[in-house]
């Protein structure tokens, strides 16, 4: 089959009986379709598995009989009369159990609803091309389309167990509104996404998560990538045990560069490690929310779903229209209900119910997504996130090291801390009044790591000489550092 058939008149299907799936692409052969009458409408759906060619009876599991045609819905009244012993009566309209059971729009409507829809038009115009009322049945239809990527996700990530292999980038996003230099209004939902994208294939998994640790990241990934697979991430400190427990994984420090080599000691060749694929990934779903203009935290599982839905078929390489209608035709078995998971929470990382609140992606996005993403450190913002022994107070908390066991991070504090450091400016305009200020402050607040790699490997430079790596937990321009180096004799310098 070729991937999609030429959309010109000249290439139209001019026979309705051949229509196929993949014929929906061209607009004439589509609606050549479409114009033709119920009968033979009705007819090219039950042969393509859209509606039902015989109903069983829900109550006695005995085909039923087709008792009459009836004229605006083009299908038949199905009866079952029961047995003998037990009659009863029951009747099911042609559209029963399929996508179009209990509308009161024309299949042809749907169809051109769903064609747009499947072809990545906004909802604006799926509703002006299909008729629908934009806010109402166009929602409706929408949401009830995505459940279709949220059972497909659902599958993907429990049922069918695939896993990623080869080279893994990894890496967490922050999707919704930010404030930039501290301006605007910093409210509305933000959900921090973390993603695995499979270099050779493109494949991603996303997943939405509340915090952003070692355990919640690294049980992910074990589900997600298989072991023995090369992993490539920045500095993020969750990533850190992922030599010991199985992969090869390699980090480029974003903070220096972007892309960062090494050296295999034994063979002496040179391995380029960066994230180029996985900000491509973040670029593609935080366009899908700039398009719509955000969504609510209550839809937003399913928009992330027909996100992870359009990359999977891209990197399969099918046609967009036949792929999501063997989608459906999976899900509607046409012999009961069909076989979706709506109210199933899908991701056990993330809970949509306590923050229904709109999320909006910038409709000035343009500038590059990981430069412009906020600070490493940001999280400590809100005090659920302050690591630290539990019962103390979360303010005090944020003063305690941020992670014993990891020595070389160092959390600077958050400009929201209550805890004054004695060389900034507490008042809360600095970033209006003192712009140049404000910037290097957010910079000064990244966590920062060594590079991490599997034994065997140093980090070089661009010329290939071994790179000395700087500790960076030590400041030599400490305060602390100044008053030991000159000694405590010094009264005037405290
Ligand atoms: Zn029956």
């Amino acid at each position: 089959m070729k991937k999609y058939i030429n959309m010109s008149w000249s290439k139209r299907e001019r026979d309705p009986s051949n229509i196929g799936l993949p014929h929906f692409r061209n607009p004439f052969s589509f609606h050549l379709l479409l114009a033709q009458s119920d009968d033979v409408l009705y007819k090219w759906l039950e042969d393509n598995r859209f509606i039902a060619s015989q109903i069983f009876c829900e109550v006695c599991k005995r085909p039923c009989k087709a008792i009459k045609k009836v004229g605006r819905r083009g299908g038949r009244i199905w009866r079952c009369r029961g047995t003998v012993r037990w009659p009863h009566e029951k009747s099911y309209s042609g559209h029963s159990f399929s996508l179009f059971e209990g509308t009161h729009f024309d299949v042809r409507e749907i169809l051109i609803f769903l064609r747009e829809w499947i072809l990545g038009s906004t909802l604006h115009r799926c509703a002006v091309e299909s008729g629908m009322d934009y806010k109402n049945s166009a929602v409706d239809w929408a949401n009830f389309l995505r459940d279709h990527c949220r059972k497909f996700v659902h599958d993907l990530y429990y049922e069918l167990g695939e896993k990623l292999r080869g080279e893994v980038e990894i890496d967490e996003s922050l999707f919704g509104r930010r404030t930039k230099y501290h301006r605007g209004d910093p409210r509305g939902l933000k959900i921090w996404i973390f993603g695995m994208v499979e270099r050779s294939t493109n494949r991603i998994v996303l997943y939405p998560v509340e915090r952003r640790d070692e355990n919640t990241l690294l049980p992910l990934i074990e589900r997600h990538v298989e072991k023995g697979s090369t992993i490539y991430s920045d500095g993020w400190r969750a990533y850190y045990r992922l030599n010991e427990i199985g992969y090869r994984h390699f980090t480029v420090e974003h903070s220096d560069t972007f892309v960062q080599k090494y050296r295999d000691t034994t063979t002496g060749e040179a391995t380029t490690v960066h994230t180029n694929t996985i900000e491509g990934a973040w670029k593609s779903g935080k366009d899908h929310f700039r398009r719509m203009n955000g969504c609510k935290a209550s839809t937003f599982e399913s928009h992330l779903c027909e996100v992870i839905w359009r990359n999977r078929n891209a990197a399969s390489k099918r046609p967009l229209i036949p792929a999501f209608m063997d989608l459906i035709r999976d899900h509607y078995h046409l012999r009961g209900k069909p076989n979706l998971c709506m109210k199933v929470p899908l991701f056990d990382t993330w809970h949509a119910d306590k923050k229904d609140k709109l999320m909006r992606e910038e409709l000035t996005g343009d500038t590059p997504v990981r430069i412009d993403s906020p600070p490493r450190a940001s999280p400590p913002l809100s005090p659920r996130d302050v690591p630290g022994p539990s019962g103390i107070h979360p303010q005090a908390a944020s003063s305690v090291p941020s992670s014993p066991s990891i020595p070389t991070v160092k959390r600077v504090l958050s400009p929201s801390s209550s805890i004054a450091s004695p060389f900034r400016a507490t008042s809360p305009s600095y970033g209006r009044s003192k712009k140049g200020k404000g910037k290097k402050k957010r910079k000064s607040d990244t966590v920062t790591g060594t590079l991490h790699h599997p034994p065997g490997f140093v980090p070089i430079d661009k010329k290939g000489k071994a790179k000395l790596q700087k500790d960076k937990s030590v400041n030599v321009y400490d305060r602390q550092n100044f008053v030991a180096d000159w000694g405590s004799d010094d009264d005037d310098f405290q």
